[in-house]
Formats: C-alpha cells, sequence, structure tokens
C-alpha cells in the first residue's frame, strides 16, 4: 500500500478498503475465506451448487455442521460432554432463554455482573416475566455494577461477593462498546459459570471447560450475522424443566445436530471456512491470541505514546485486545479525525452510538498490516492537524 502522504480513498481497490475496514460488528472477516465464500456462492466445489441453494438435509450440510461442532471443540480443547450448537435470534436471544431456562428457583437466584452496554442489556433480556402467570417470581441479582464509574473498569474475581448457591453466574468476557475485556476467569468454580463471548469468542485460548455455557453471535469473529455458536456443557442440558418451547430447548437442537428446522446453512457454512482457517492457516487459538495481541499493543503504544492527543477510556489493566476504544479533545476535533481516516480508506472507526470517540475494532480477520496502517494514520493525524 502507498505512504499516507499520496494515499487518497479514491485509488483504493475495493480489495485495499476492505483490508481497512475496522468495523464493531459486523466485522471484517479474514481475506482467504471471502475468497472461498465468493467461489461458494457461485458453486461449493464437492457439491457444483451454489451454496444459497443446497438443501438443509443435504449430506454435504449435514456433514458440515458435524465437521464444525468437531472444530470449534478442538479448537477449545473440549471432550464430548459438550454440545455445540448453531442457533438463530442472535446473542439477545439468548439473554432471555439462558434465563428462562436455568433462573427458575426464587431462592437461588441467578448473579449477573453489570460491566457495560452488553451486560446491561443481558440483565434487561434476562429479567422474568412479572405478569402474575408463573407460580414463583425468581429474580436475578446484579452483584456488581461499573455504571457509576462509567463502565470505565471491571471488578476482580476476589473483591465480589458470590452465592455458592446461584443457579448461575453471568458475566460478557469482552465489553465490545467500552473496549473492556476480562483477563481472568470469573465466578465460583461450584456454580455454573454462563458467558457471553460474542466480542472475543475464538479470538485467544481460553479455560473452555470451565464454563457451562458459552455463546457468541457470529458477527464479530466468526462469521456474518445469522448464526449464534452456543457451546453448553451436558450437565447444564438435565438442568433445565422437563417442559419447554422446543425451538428454545437447547436439548432438541442438541439432538437435531443444529437441524431442528432450517438452519442459517450460509451463515453455518461461512463458520466453517473460519474455524478451519483457524486451525489450518493460522495454527490454533494461541497463535490467533498472539497476533491479537501484536495488533492491540502497536494501538494502545500508539495511544499512550501520543502525549495525551488520544486518551484511552478503558482502566489500563482491563483494555480490551479486541476493541480499542479512545477519544481525542473534543468533539470536533474526533470528528475530523473520523472524516480524514475516511478519506483515507479507512471504516469502521466512530465509537457505538452509545458512547461515541472513536473504536478500533481487531477482530480475526483484521490484520497486522491494517493495524499497523491505523498507527500510521495516528500518528500522521496528530501531527498535522492544525487544532494543536
Ligand atoms: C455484538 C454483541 C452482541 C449483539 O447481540 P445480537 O443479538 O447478536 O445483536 C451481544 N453481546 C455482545 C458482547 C456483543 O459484542
Amino acid at each position: 500500500m502507498n505512504s499516507l502522504t499520496s494515499l487518497s480513498a479514491h485509488k483504493l481497490t475495493a480489495h485495499e478498503r476492505n483490508l481497512l475496514n475496522f468495523s464493531g460488528g459486523p466485522g471484517a472477516l479474514p481475506e482467504p475465506v471471502l475468497v472461498q465464500v465468493q467461489q461458494a456462492i457461485e458453486a461449493v466445489p464437492e457439491v457444483g451448487l451454489s451454496v444459497l441453494g443446497i438443501s438443509h438435509r443435504s449430506k454435504w450440510f449435514t456433514d458440515l455442521v458435524l465437521d464444525t461442532e468437531e472444530r470449534v471443540k478442538r479448537l477449545l480443547s473440549l471432550k464430548n460432554d459438550y454440545k455445540v450448537l448453531f442457533l438463530q435470534g442472535g446473542a439477545t436471544q439468548q439473554f432471555s432463554t439462558i434465563s428462562a431456562a436455568f433462573n427458575r428457583n426464587p431462592n437461588w437466584p441467578a448473579e449477573y455482573l453489570d460491566t457495560g452496554y452488553w451486560s446491561a442489556k443481558s440483565i434487561e433480556g434476562a429479567k422474568p416475566l412479572k405478569d402474575g402467570s408463573t407460580q414463583s417470581d425468581p429474580t436475578l441479582k446484579v452483584v456488581w455494577s461499573g455504571k457509576e464509574l462509567n463502565y470505565s473498569q471491571l471488578p476482580r474475581n476476589k473483591d465480589l461477593v458470590l452465592s455458592p448457591n446461584a443457579s448461575y453466574f453471568h458475566y460478557i468476557s469482552n465489553e465490545t462498546v467500552e473496549g473492556l475485556q476480562f483477563k481472568e476467569l470469573m465466578g465460583l468454580p461450584t456454580v455454573p459459570r454462563i458467558c457471553d463471548m460474542s466480542s472475543d469468542f475464538l479470538s485467544a485460548p481460553i479455560q473452555a471447560q470451565e464454563y457451562s455455557l458459552i455463546y457468541a453471535h457470529a458477527q464479530k469473529n466468526l462469521g456474518p450475522a445469522g448464526v449464534t455458536v452456543v457451546v453448553v456443557k451436558d450437565s447444564m442440558l438435565s438442568l433445565m424443566p422437563k417442559e419447554f418451547p422446543a425451538f428454545l430447548d437447547y436439548r432438541v437442537h442438541a439432538k437435531a445436530h443444529s437441524n431442528f428446522n432450517t438452519p442459517p446453512v450460509f451463515a453455518i457454512y461461512v463458520v466453517n471456512l473460519i474455524t478451519k482457517w483457524l486451525e489450518l492457516e493460522v495454527g490454533g487459538l494461541a497463535q490467533m491470541g498472539q497476533l491479537n495481541k501484536r495488533k492491540a499493543d502497536l494501538l494502545y503504544a500508539q495511544i499512550d505514546q501520543s502525549q495525551g492527543f488520544y486518551k484511552s477510556t478503558a482502566d489500563i489493566s482491563n483494555r480490551s485486545l479486541m476493541n480499542v476504544t479512545f477519544r481525542l479533545n473534543s468533539p470536533e476535533q474526533e470528528s475530523a479525525f473520523l472524516e480524514q481516516s475516511k478519506a483515507q480508506g479507512f471504516s469502521g472507526l466512530e465509537g457505538h452510538r452509545s458512547v461515541g470517540g472513536v473504536r478500533a475494532s481487531l477482530y480475526n480477520g483484521v490484520t497486522l498490516q491494517a493495524t499497523q496502517e491505523l498507527t500510521r494514520f495516528m500518528d500522521y493525524f496528530k501531527n498535522t492537524d492544525p487544532r494543536i
């Protein structure tokens, strides 16, 4: 790519622009996967049909689901006491399903962390119905909230007071909007741990066997929007009530290998390609994690060495490796930054609509080179901004 001074966006090809996509979600997918997707829309090589027109009951697709289940388990080093499901409805549906399925005893309320925008949504979505139609009215308990700190930091596990009798403990591993990420496992070992990993799933190794249920909508690191990966422990399935609406019942989807009704075939196909890419090209989650850390380190160094020109919004010990959030000195300067970044071919750098500022999302599909380009642009903007 050209040096910045000679670079202007209208000279960039679509391919080059796509490499400079730092969107918070749906996010950039790896180039080699996009090339395969392009081909599969015309015809999947093994089948000779467009991926958009292959039956979900075909052997090719049912085998693909089994293969993807195995790949996810392999990447996470999980054994056979877990099921991998490919569901619809996004993370938002999981907020409600989890609570309806597992938060049922008023004596053992589920415990939640309120650490940012998505936690607040997860809590809202988990609130039980209050229409008197159920005899019991279990509530949930928010055990820690970062709201008064303006969601700038996360709690340490040792500072939480948790109940050993909670139905489950729920948190969000990476707060996508605020740019906060847990660096330690949260919760008690004896209470089922449930985690929304929508924005950092498969971005680095995790202690997957310590979780009873993990869920992630695909559009950040795994594929297109439309499929939500749920990894659930068998022992958790046995805690579900006997009667439960079939479509919401994890056991029904597990038994059908995510083919209970018409699943999002295309989205699952892309998740399969991503897991293959992670295993065969990247070399596994340890390598992916190292690369993601290098990318984030580059940006944070650029921020920290800017003498206050760029200001990180997240507490230093909780900084996210996936979403780097920062501010400039005024809203005008932020608009100028975003405008000029667009003119240089970058996209997706606006902070979430609820907080403003700037956010660079460094999902698996974002390359080291693109991140280097961004640091160069940040340097260039700092040195040429007339307002300082
Ligand atoms: C993006 C994101 C979501 C999105 O939920 P959808 O229902 O898929 O729109 C949920 N949780 C987290 C942590 C996210 O980053």
